[in-house]
């Protein structure tokens, strides 16, 4: 019997009769639960629960409210195996991954519960005797969290800690394709025992859905994760109503093959960055750039560890990679691998749907390496997923040209054993974030997060210190203890004149 899940609103699940829709798993095709397509009226019910609570939950102390993210990552600890088993079901990704996205969670929402105790501001200096002037961060209010479908649990878990912690209740928004873990999700966030109305879930299409939460009125900021055109919509909409946005909006990032690289490492770094997640991961590494000396080897190798790859059904744990997350994706990628046919790239392992047995069931791709030209669309566009693009490069000057020229500056990296290079590669990458000697993926949430030209704008971060930057404001204070009235610039002769 499958599943039909409610709307989560106002701190319960509540059953609506609208149209509903599928969600399926993208290996077998197994229908796994059905969902909502909220309308307008759903929505507003869910800004109201949040704008309701949000004066109770903006008063109760950060660090009361770090103890309730302390108890939801104690639970999601508890439960990791079996959400870890849904994210694989639902999204695609092997299981290893899955149970990753899971700690993800749990590391981010022990992070965000600690910040409770800190949420530093400043003390600073007047200029006048008898008085004191501070910073304080203010929650923005109820805020939107719009969720894609590749971390299904890691990313609503990265933008609610932060939302939470700052004091704002918020509506999630997630993908179409991953409601079951985001209801999986809420579930854990319920039984740790959030007030009701401060966290809720809606489902149904972006366009009315995801497009209606930027622009309600009571909303007042918007975390967003996805594609670029949906997410510069968003941001367009956002600024019609003046309100934070935070965007991040996928990456062409690149691995820097320098000649004295050590090959084994960079082969793994290169496997795990370009078919980890199936390539369906923002900081995924879809060009490989090498230095002309190498770069005969570095293709050999790369054709044979490709073929070695198992693709399979990603619940397996010897699988090694899983399939594409929907037939869109499935779409999108193949599309691709004929331009670069057409173009005249040279495909050189893969490139073509797998067929057969269990592969018929679902949307699984070879995973396909092509050697491209440097402006070829293979070479500049976010493919999203399990395809390759290496790139020869002249020399390192060469090479940090072809990374920076895209339009996208998410995540990079370099493999070289010179100091010297891999120090101002750290500088002349274009990109929110730079790895020496590991793959483009791997964040960690201590850390910020984000990137710069069309991956987003470079005022927010996701995750570290700066995640809080997204749900508060700054607020200045100035405490006059002088017991009269003082005049900031308009006294100061007077009191340099004693
Ligand atoms: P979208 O940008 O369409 O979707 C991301 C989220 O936005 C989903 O929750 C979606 O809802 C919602 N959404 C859709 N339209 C609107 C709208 N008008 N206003 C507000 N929210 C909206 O990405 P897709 O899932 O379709 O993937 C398309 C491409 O985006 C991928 O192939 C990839 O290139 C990129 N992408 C990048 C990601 C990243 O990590 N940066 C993650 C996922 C995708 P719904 O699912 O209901 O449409």
């Amino acid at each position: 019997m499958v599943q039909e899940y409610g709307l989560f609103i106002g701190g319960k699940w509540k059953k609506f009769e609208a149209k509903r829709f599928e969600t399926r798993n993208p290996a077998t095709g197994e229908v796994l639960a059905t969902f909502p397509l909220a309308t307008g009226d759903e929505l507003n019910g869910a800004v109201r629960a949040a704008k309701g609570a949000f004066d109770k939950w903006r008063k109760m102390p950060p660090p009361r409210r770090g103890e309730l993210l302390f108890e939801a990552a104690r639970i999601f600890r508890r439960k990791k195996e079996d959400l870890g088993r849904i994210v694989t079901s639902e999204m695609g990704k092997v299981i290893a991954e899955g149970r990753g996205d899971v700690q993800e969670v749990i590391d981010f929402y022990e992070y965000a519960a600690g910040e409770g105790r800190r949420m530093f501001g400043e003390t600073v200096p007047s200029e006048l005797p008898n008085k004191m002037c501070l910073t304080v961060r203010m929650p923005v209010g109820p805020v939107g969290l719009i969720t894609p479908w590749n971390f299904p649990m890691a990313i609503p878990g990265w933008k609610s800690g932060a939302a939470l912690i700052a004091g704002c209740p918020f509506v999630l928004k997630p993908s179409s394709l991953t409601p079951l873990c985001a209801a999986k999700f809420v579930d854990v966030l319920d039984e740790a025992g959030f007030p009701p109305g401060v966290v809720n879930m809606v489902t149904g299409n972006g366009s009315v859905v995801g497009d209606g939460l930027v622009a309600h009125p009571d909303i007042r900021a918007i975390s967003f994760t996805g594609g670029v055109e949906t997410g510069k919509h968003v941001y367009e909409s956002a600024a019609k109503k003046m309100i934070k946005v935070g965007l991040e909006l996928g990456g062409k990032n690149p691995i820097l093959a320098l000649d004295d690289a050590d090959m084994d490492l960079l082969m793994d770094g290169v496997m795990f960055g370009a078919f980890g997640t199936a390539g369906q991961r923002c900081t995924a590494a879809s060009r490989l750039i090498v230095h002309q000396k190498i770069y005969e080897q570095v293709t050999d190798a790369l054709v044979e560890r490709a073929e070695k790859l198992h693709v399979g059904n990603p619940i397996e744990e010897d699988v090694d990679m899983g399939p594409v997350a929907s037939l869109d994706q499935e779409k999108k990628v193949l599309e691709y691998i004929d331009i670069g046919k057409k173009e005249g790239d040279k495909l050189l392992t893969g490139g073509k749907k797998l067929k057969g047995g269990a592969y018929d069931k679902g949307f699984f791709i070879a995973p396909t390496v092509f050697a491209v030209d440097r402006k070829s669309r293979l070479a500049q566009e976010e493919i999203f997923g399990p395809v390759l693009s290496v790139l020869k490069a002249k020399n390192y000057e060469d090479a940090v040209a072809i990374a920076n020229s895209v339009k996208y500056g998410l995540s990079s990296s370099i493999y070289t054993n010179d100091l010297r290079r891999a120090f101002r590669a750290m500088h002349d990458l274009e990109a929110g974030i730079t790895y020496v000697n590991a793959p483009t993926i791997g964040a960690e949430v201590q850390l910020p997060f984000g990137g710069i030209k069309e991956t987003g704008p470079t005022d927010t971060r996701e995750a570290g210190p700066t995640a809080l930057e997204e749900f508060t404001y700054w607020k200045t204070i100035y405490v006059d203890y002088s017991g009269r009235l003082q005049r900031a610039q308009i006294d100061t002769e007077k009191l340099s004149g004693g």
